[in-house]
């Protein structure tokens, strides 16, 4: 929980102990307490209630009523919301709650409204497919996005298919760029750029599973088809009824036999349309993850672990004084690369440069990188040369983007340095303005 969500429901405490409580009771106060009630993994909302209990207040949390909310309709901090949905997807979890293991579920609900993702913190015995009526249901924000959560409190009963027909909801257009895990029945138009085909046991028995690259003029995301929709490299497609989760940031366009899946003409987005995408930096630190993706910026630190470095003949693991974490003692296989922190003024992110494009750049292979070090008997002589010069050079790069929680890494497929001759740049800058007088 994040800091502004932990004030968030201290405030909400101290509102209603002011309407009806006379103890004192001081914020620091709460705070500590509501801090240990978490971290014994109580319910959010039950930890407030037994909290406004023991200063003094009546348990007068908005009472709830009756009445359905839609999903578009949902707000972040509604402490309890009724919804009549389906569940679209539904995944277990295994999380560590003060060193005990315990399942909770995630996944997306769906309405004639929408779609939203959702958290359940125990198991209620809901499956895919299932439309039920819940109450009792509570939701905060999570980057950017509105998540249901299934705490303590709340009631869920399964109910007749009928009262919310599939074709209800339609299918919304997206394009790739703005694909976010959660969305749910999407309708995305795009190339299949790669694909892949691999066998999966689903509830025994044994299954085609397809899957790939997808990308539009907007982007790239990757995609999982659970139907033999006879996809065939370089179609154009229409797919509409996937859903969308991700990984590190990237999405991932996920779906079954239940979508339609039509061929167009394959002029309806050529090749050449489909792009790597460029990305200002803080656009990218803010979706986290992207993929096949092309950023520029200035370098801004060459960190360590750049240089050369010796990986573990068994596991590529890089070896910390000879020694492999998993296989122990072992001599090591020399490699080269870079990790460095590029910065564009909106934003940063990490960059690995593995060895091919780490010797473009220094325009020496490994074998020679080996003897300099070798003969100036100076670890550190690598990173000096690296540091003279990629250091507050301007730098493009581009590959796949993970989002993790240290930031944004970039593992880069391909790299050059961006010259930029400020002579120059003035130059043909003072003449387009002349030329606009
Ligand atoms: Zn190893």
């Amino acid at each position: 929980m994040t800091v502004d969500d932990l004030q968030s429901h201290i405030e909400d405490i101290l509102d209603v102990l002011s309407e009806d409580s006379d103890k004192e009771v001081s914020r620091e106060e709460l705070e500590k307490e509501l801090r240990k009630f978490l971290e014994y993994g109580v319910p959010i909302e039950q930890a407030k209630q037994t909290l406004i209990k023991k200063f003094g207040g009546s348990v007068a949390f908005p009472s709830s009523t009756s009445e359905r909310t839609l999903i578009s309709d949902l707000q972040p901090n509604e402490s309890s919301v009724n919804l009549l949905c389906r569940v679209i997807t539904i995944n277990p979890k295994e999380i560590t709650v003060k060193g005990e293991s315990r399942k909770i579920f995630y996944g997306i609900l769906g309405d004639e409204s929408g779609t939203i993702p959702f958290t359940a913190w125990k198991d209620f015995e809901i499956e895919k497919g299932d439309v039920m009526e819940v109450s009792n249901a509570y939701t905060r924000e999570w980057q950017g996005m509105v998540q249901l959560n299934f705490g303590d409190r709340v009631k869920i009963e399964k109910t007749d298919e009928e009262k919310l027909p599939e074709s209800a909801y339609e299918p919304k257009e997206f394009k790739i760029k703005d694909l976010r895990s959660g969305l749910g029945t999407v309708e995305v138009t795009a190339r299949i750029l790669d694909l892949n085909e691999r066998e999966a046991e689903v509830s025994g028995e044994t299954k085609k599973v397809f899957s790939g690259i997808i990308g539009d003029e907007t982007g790239k995301a990757q995609f999982t088809s659970w139907h033999d929709f006879d996809l065939k490299k370089g179609d154009v497609v229409r797919i509409s009824g996937g859903y969308i989760k991700s990984w590190k940031g990237i999405p991932q366009l996920t779906f079954d036999e239940k979508a339609v899946v039509k061929k167009l003409d394959a002029g309806k987005l050529s090749k050449e349309e489909v792009q790597t995408r460029k990305m200002p930096l803080h656009l990218l630190v803010e979706k986290r993850g992207a993929l096949d993706v092309e950023v520029e910026g200035t370098v801004i630190e060459i960190r360590d672990g750049s240089g050369l470095i010796m990986r573990c003949p068994e596991c590529n693991r890089v070896l910390q004084n000879d020694e492999c974490k998993i296989h122990g003692k072992a001599k090591g296989k020399p490699d080269l690369r870079i990790k460095l922190v590029v910065d564009d003024g909106t934003g940063s992110v990490n960059g690995i440069i593995s060895r091919e494009i780490t010797e473009k750049l220094l325009g020496k292979a490994l074998e020679e990188c080996k003897k300099i070090v070798e003969k100036s008997k100076d670890e550190n002589v690598l990173v000096d040369e690296m540091n003279n010069m990629l250091f507050a050079r301007r730098i493009n790069m581009q590959g796949n983007a993970l989002g993790d929680e240290f930031g944004t890494t970039v593992i880069v497929k391909n790299a050059q340095l961006v010259d930029v001759n400020i002579k120059e740049e003035s130059a043909r800058l003072s003449q387009e303005l002349e030329g606009l007088q």
